[in-house]
């Protein structure tokens, strides 16, 4: 039993779903953040409550300060203390039409919102109670593979700019709250099996296979184990504002296409 509190944002399903029920498989205590999806995050906090662990659920829009102040009130009235925060909450939203003259600058804000400052807001309030009680505690940010290569194709232009953000809010903040023994790291995936990617076509997810080395696309528990491991002092106690890229390899170069390759080279 681990017995720490642990608030994961955007945890009503996909990545921040797996990630809450891998922290209440090894007895930790979790916070469920949701945005609309209050079923879904109902349905991760029963079966974290199953597992024998404490759970609530938590609604409020990560991008909005007042909403997360809110939230981390009740989640402090609950557990009294955080020992550690996932920014997971963050995504495409519906991208629009056209190429970036054509994008609305609402789109561009409510990106950086939900992307970027809500990763500040929330490790704010954490840093600030952690700092209170004396919580050697750990922060781990959800980034994407696009916030080091682009994703022109789907023009997320403020997508992966609020995801590099936050690679470097990532360094710039770890560097600094590791005087309170408060670490912060990033894990960058690569293509994720979840809810957010059912909108791709067939012809979309075999062009992304192409483009991945691993020769298959993510699914969440490549993710989880370096959650969890990033959150454990005595395993990762010497890393600090790292960001990890996990996927498949298909950052290291993006101009192969490796199904190609494959087929040019024969298996071997
Ligand atoms: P997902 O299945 O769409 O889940 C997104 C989660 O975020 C949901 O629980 C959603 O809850 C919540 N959310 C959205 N907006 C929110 C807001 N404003 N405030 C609070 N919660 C909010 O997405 P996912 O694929 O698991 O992605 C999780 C994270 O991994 C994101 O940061 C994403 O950018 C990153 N990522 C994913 C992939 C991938 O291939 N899947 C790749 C790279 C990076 P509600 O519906 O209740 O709002």
């Amino acid at each position: 039993m681990m017995n720490r509190h642990v608030l994961i944002t955007g945890a009503s399903r996909g990545i921040g779903a797996a990630i809450a029920l891998a922290f209440a498989r090894q007895g930790d205590h979790v916070g469920i953040n949701y945005r609309f999806d209050r079923e879904g995050a109902r349905k991760v906090c029963d079966e974290a409550q199953g597992i024998g662990v404490q759970a609530s659920i938590y609604q409020a829009d990560v991008g909005n300060a007042e909403q997360v102040e809110e939230m981390f009130s009740a989640f402090i009235e609950e557990f009294k203390t955080i020992d550690v925060l996932v920014n997971n909450a963050g995504g495409g939203l519906k991208i629009p039409e056209g190429g970036f003259e054509k994008m609305p600058l609402s789109y561009w804000n409510e990106m950086i919102a939900l992307n970027l400052n809500g990763a500040a807001y929330c490790s704010s309030f954490a840093v600030k109670n952690m700092k209170e009680n004396g919580i050697k505690g750990a922060i781990i940010n959800i980034s994407s593979v696009h916030s080091v290569i682009t994703y022109v194709k789907r023009k997320t232009f403020p997508y992966c700019a609020a995801k590099a953000g936050l690679n470097m809010l990532t360094k710039t903040m770890g560097v600094d709250v590791i005087r309170l023994g408060i670490r912060v790291n990033a894990i960058a995936p690569g293509f994720i099996s979840t809810s957010a990617t059912t909108r791709y076509n067939k012809e979309e997810l075999d062009a992304f296979l192409r483009k991945i080395p691993a020769g298959r696309l993510g699914n969440t528990q490549d993710i989880t184990p370096l959650v969890l491991f990033l959150a454990d002092p005595e395993k990762s106690g010497f890393i600090v504002g790292q960001t990890f890229v996990v996927d498949g390899g298909q950052s290291i170069d993006g101009t192969i296409d490796y199904m190609l390759l494959e087929e040019q080279n024969g298996k071997e």
